[in-house]
């Protein structure tokens, strides 16, 4: 799968990761960049689509599908 286009300004990787790079790389190949990612199932990604860059909450993690849907649930 294509890169996720958010890869390139996510914060998520340049601010809430920056300590943890070997469990950034697990994230990221899961979800943002690589053969096996799937962004479609990102809970960032899920509320990018949504409400923009401005609507994801800068320590929203993209295992937190829950979150994403109540987000988007009391939009
Ligand atoms: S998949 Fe999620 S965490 Fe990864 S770059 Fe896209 S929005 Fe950011």
């Amino acid at each position: 799968m294509a890169d996720c286009e958010c890869l390139p300004k996510c914060p998520f990787f340049h601010d809430q990761m920056s300590n943890m790079p070997s469990t950034a790389e697990l994230v990221k190949k899961q979800y943002c960049s690589g053969p096996n990612a799937d962004n479609m199932k990102c809970a960032r990604h899920m509320v990018f689509v949504v409400l923009g860059r401005d609507g994801v909450p800068s320590d929203l993690y993209p295992s937190e599908a829950g979150r994403a849907d109540r987000i988007l649930a009391g939009r």
